[in-house]
């Protein structure tokens, strides 16, 4: 039997309509590409998404055409999030960290028919404009025509200024009513090996996502909160926060391309922020900048990181030192990216400060609404008791069930789950914890060694930035954990303090083999350890020796 409620769509569209009416005040600060502050609100910027439609249309964008974005965190690419899948066509971020190489296949493959630019990306979108000329048909910098940056670009590939554009369009434009299950936003995984996937989110699940975000127990926006993404726009959606905020009404302040420490410190203090959300090497850099300088920041109550585990360090110092809640969060292109949060229990109440340490570094709890297990490697169930670690799979209406192009559901077993490729357990209370990524545990004599573990206690000498452990051959045992590590500026390391970390800590047959102290460790375009290419150079290490 039916039911008697409506039917409406869960719309992008509607969630920006929510915020222009009833947060019509609510802000938009953004850091431009000049540098200055540019101040808005949520009223403004639906105006301008409905003026941005009518300028897609004008060209040529059509219902379920892809528009490319090679952009920082600002209003101008806000207001691209809502007016492409608003008026039907798809929102495509693309990550410009990528190599060049990587970013016309993926311009390619996802068949971008135009491409709104930040003036900064000009040489960028010059260099690989010949390998696109046959999918781009106009590029526009988000930028008004004084700035417009002089390109080259091949014939057949208009070049537009966004406020020119913007200026000679008007804003009679109504939403149309979709369908929640059309495609609204696509995003490529970065991908450490072959080419980057696309992920084809849709409204629905976007809408789903930024509900369930927004809970208490989760990122919990209100409309007193004023929320800065530093994660990149162009790395899975934001974490959902443009859309969360408009939901919620909070203030949204946008970083642009500022990510450095004194950039942060300013900006959060003159935004008034109250929670900010990014990568650990962020956090990183913003706490080496407060020590150094004194500073202190005057509004800030919560700190979300994510993306890769994170040092206990952030949790100590930023709580000790600055008051400041710093919580965790895990999730996955393929998963819109949150998967699970790190709150407490009322039972975790009765920590003491070394116990909550202990919790705060797990991934967390997962979203109403998506459901997860682990696996051994025959595919049985493992118990939740915080000791067994196996593949984590998930499933649920914001997991994705293919990549883009591919056959629906061809990401997932027969069951419907999506193996995330992360290692993990999962403990009584159901608070997740990442021990690896499937191909960066290390199996010695049949046994697996978490790589997460050894490298989070080598992060623990005073003297150690940065470390990565990595399986290096071993004639007896198959793999054997080899340690790297960068020193503090200005201090020398000592191999045998280092593995002295590891004692009473861990297993004595986890302790790693050999250390190598080296100047940096190689990462990725989102900012992760390139845990691959470390492994193909250090494979041999332990057999030469
Ligand atoms: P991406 O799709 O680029 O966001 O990468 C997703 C992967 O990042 C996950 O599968 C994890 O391996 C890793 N990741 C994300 N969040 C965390 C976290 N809080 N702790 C550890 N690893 C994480």
């Amino acid at each position: 039997m039916q039911s008697s409620m409506q039917s409406h769509a869960l719309l992008i569209s509607s969630v920006l309509v929510h915020a222009a009416r009833h947060h019509a005040d609510g802000e938009i600060v953004s850091r431009s590409e000049e540098g200055a502050l540019h101040r808005s609100t949520w009223a403004a910027t639906e105006r301008r998404a409905r003026r941005l439609a009518r300028v897609l249309a004008g060209l040529g964008v059509g219902a379920g055409d892809r528009v490319g974005t090679l952009a920082w965190n600002t209003h101008r690419h806000l207001e691209i999030y809502y007016a492409a899948p608003g008026m039907g066509a798809i929102c495509h971020t693309i990550n410009p960290r990528l190599a060049a190489d990587d970013i016309a296949y993926i311009v390619n493959h996802a068949g971008d028919g135009v491409l709104f630019v930040d003036p900064g990306f000009a040489a960028l979108v010059e260099a690989i404009a010949p390998a696109i000329a046959g999918t781009v048909r106009a590029v526009v910098f988000l930028a008004d025509a004084a700035r417009l940056p002089a390109v080259s670009l091949p014939a057949g590939m208009a070049v537009h200024a966004y406020e020119g554009l913007m200026a000679a369009a008007d804003e009679d434009f109504a939403w149309p009513l979709l369908q929640e299950t059309a495609a609204s936003a696509l995003c490529y995984t970065s991908g450490t090996t072959g080419r980057p996937k696309g992920v084809l989110y849709s409204h629905r699940s976007t809408v789903l996502h930024g509900y369930a975000i927004n809970m208490a127990d989760v990122m919990g926006l209100s409309a007193r909160s004023r929320v800065l993404p530093v994660v990149p726009m162009f790395h899975v959606n934001a974490w959902g926060i443009p859309y969360a905020a408009a939901m919620a009404g909070a203030a949204l302040v946008l970083p642009g391309r500022q990510l450095d420490g004194p950039s942060l410190h300013a900006l959060m203090n003159e935004a008034r922020v109250t929670m900010a959300c990014g990568v650990p090497t962020v956090w990183l850099g913003l706490l080496a900048h407060l020590r150094a300088s004194g500073g202190r920041l005057e509004t800030v109550k919560t700190i979300m990181t994510g993306g890769s585990a994170c040092p206990p360090l952030l949790i100590e110092a930023f709580g000790a030192e600055f008051g400041i809640s710093m919580e965790q969060g895990w999730g996955m292109t393929e998963m819109s990216p949150v998967g699970t949060y790190n709150k407490p229990k009322p039972a975790h109440a009765a920590l003491d400060a070394a116990g909550a340490l202990r919790l705060g570094l797990k991934q967390g709890r997962i979203l109403c609404g998506l459901d997860m297990k682990i696996v051994d490697g025959e595919g049985r169930e493992l118990p939740w008791d915080g000791k067994a670690f196996g593949d984590l799979k998930v499933r649920g209406p914001w997991v994705t069930g293919a990549y883009y192009g591919d056959p629906a559901g061809s990401a997932l077993d027969a069951e419907g789950w999506f193996a995330t490729g992360d290692v993990a357990t999962i403990d009584p209370d159901g608070f997740m914890e990442i021990t690896d990524r499937s191909k960066d545990v290390i199996k010695s004599g049949g046994e697996w060694i978490s790589s997460i573990v050894l490298e989070n206690l080598a992060v623990s000498h005073p003297d150690v930035a940065e470390a990565a452990v990595v399986a290096a051959a071993h004639p007896k045992w198959d793999e054997r954990p080899v340690l790297l590590v960068v020193p503090r500026p200005g201090r020398a390391l000592d191999p045998a303090s280092v593995l002295a970390v590891y004692e009473g800590k861990v297993a004595r047959w986890w302790v790693p083999d050999a250390v190598v102290v080296l100047d940096e460790l190689p990462h990725t375009a989102t900012g992760k350890l390139q845990k691959n290419a470390l492994r193909a150079r250090f494979r041999e290490h332990l057999i030469h020796k």
